[in-house]
């Protein structure tokens, strides 16, 4: 998939070749679980600058990236690795971090010199510092995915305790309901066939438009997208959150038709764990809106994660999880394991075992089976990350090997160093 992504935007974007150069860089990228948004929205307009990359001793600049916390916590991994950097590089080389691996800066209290920390909007930055006309794209067109993904928001304001929003900053920042527009129009315009199917992404979306109107503006911008006929389908796949579904929004998500997927949340069916988590929301308001929403869309297909293995969980609360995901009939269900991290303010509660939470697994998909009233679509299990693939190894080979094949034509080399992916 990655391989094919890059591909698609060598098309269209190495057109520019020779037109900007920086005298050297680097660019690291951990391609094992990338973050959709800063691979479409920064990374992908960064690509005029990644033209003459060279190894790290030989760079001026150092940019490095990391989907850092997406869903593990990599702060010490990511700390480690720039020292490493810090360490290979040659005298005055500037190592620039950016987006989510920014957070590193704590980790690194201030270990390491010459070094830049861009959190938010760094292919602006980037564009100002050499001189290129870049910067964030919040519409872009995802040619493999076939839908227009527009990011609306960015950043959240809750702090669940489960959740690397406890000990990460990200810049909590909507675009207005004007501009969006605006982008709309543009594209109704030049390409409409593009609008067929709308991708809303964000991590929380439910908050979009509090900073600019002081209120939750969602319901707004759902009228505002549905009102085009050439939009067909809106999916919203991640970032709402169950307790933040105010009746407007409630009422705009039942009433568009062209709304064909949701992802709202779950995480477990025990009052009391829902407490302990940081979750706002009740069993019952789930009942509700789910329910409501079944009622009133039934087209929408939806899809919730559950957490199993939270501190102090017991069978009771799994049956009280299976019981929930009876009452509110999710499409698709994906369940994960709890990680603590130290940071996590869950740490401090008493952890249950890994046979325990193993378990609870089984005892989960047994009840659902048992009790299987209502067809579920998929069912799937992410535990811990597995090892690394022998067909994605030989496709990170092949992609190191291309590399080589670029810098020896002189073209594009985006230089991957595989060494880096697993130390
Ligand atoms: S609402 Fe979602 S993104 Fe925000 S803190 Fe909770 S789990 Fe994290």
């Amino acid at each position: 998939m990655f391989m094919e992504f890059l591909n698609s935007i060598k098309l269209w974007q190495y057109d520019n070749l020779g037109k900007y150069k920086i005298n050297a860089d680097y660019l690291k990228f951990y391609v094992r679980d990338e973050c959709y948004r800063e691979i479409m929205v920064s990374y992908s307009q960064m690509m005029p600058l990644l033209e003459h990359t060279v190894p790290i001793e030989e760079a001026d600049y150092i940019l490095y990236m990391h989907m850092y916390a997406r869903c593990y916590e990599f702060s010490d991994f990511v700390a480690r690795q720039l020292k490493s950097i810090a360490a290979r590089r040659k005298e005055g080389a500037e190592i620039i971090v950016l987006g989510k691996a920014a957070n590193a800066e704590k980790e690194l209290n201030g270990s390491i010199s010459n070094i830049t920390f861009w959190g938010d909007h760094f292919a602006e930055k980037l564009g100002k510092k050499f001189g290129v006309d870049i910067k964030e794209q919040y519409f872009v067109y995802d040619k493999e995915e076939k839908h227009l993904a527009i990011w609306p928001v960015n950043g959240c304001l809750n702090k669940c305790k489960f959740c690397r929003r406890c000990f990460m900053d990200i810049r909590f920042e909507s675009l207005s309901l004007e501009g969006i527009k605006t982008n709309l129009d543009r594209i109704k315009l030049n390409n409409p066939e593009q609008m067929r199917t709308i991708s809303l992404r964000a991590e929380n979306i439910t908050e979009y438009g509090i900073d600019i109107y002081g209120r939750q503006m969602l319901h707004e911008l759902i009228y505002l997208i549905d009102s085009y006929e050439e939009v067909k389908e809106i999916k919203l796949p991640i970032g709402l959150c169950i307790a933040e579904i105010t009746p407007e929004i409630l009422e705009a998500l039942c009433y568009s038709k062209k709304i064909t997927q949701l992802a709202m949340n779950l995480e477990t069916g025990s009052d009391r764990l829902l407490k302990l988590i940081g979750k706002k929301h009740t069993t019952e308001e789930a009942r509700n809106i789910f329910n409501k929403i079944h009622m009133l869309n039934p087209n929408v297909v939806i899809s919730t994660t559950i957490m199993l293995g939270l501190p102090t969980e017991n069978m009771g609360d799994i049956l009280d999880t299976a019981e929930l995901i009876l009452d509110t009939k999710p499409d698709n269900i994906l369940c994960n394991y709890f990680i603590c991290s130290p940071k996590l303010p869950l740490a401090k509660y008493p952890q249950i075992s890994e046979s325990c939470r193993e378990y609870h697994l089984k005892a989960l998909f047994n009840y659902l089976k048992k009790r299987r009233t209502h067809k579920f679509k998929f069912v799937s299990h992410s535990i811990d990350k597995k090892p690394i693939s022998r067909k994605r190894m030989e496709e990170l080979k092949q992609l190191g090997e291309k590399n080589k094949m670029y810098m020896r034509r002189g073209i594009n080399p985006i230089h991957f160093s595989t060494d880096y992916l697993f130390m």
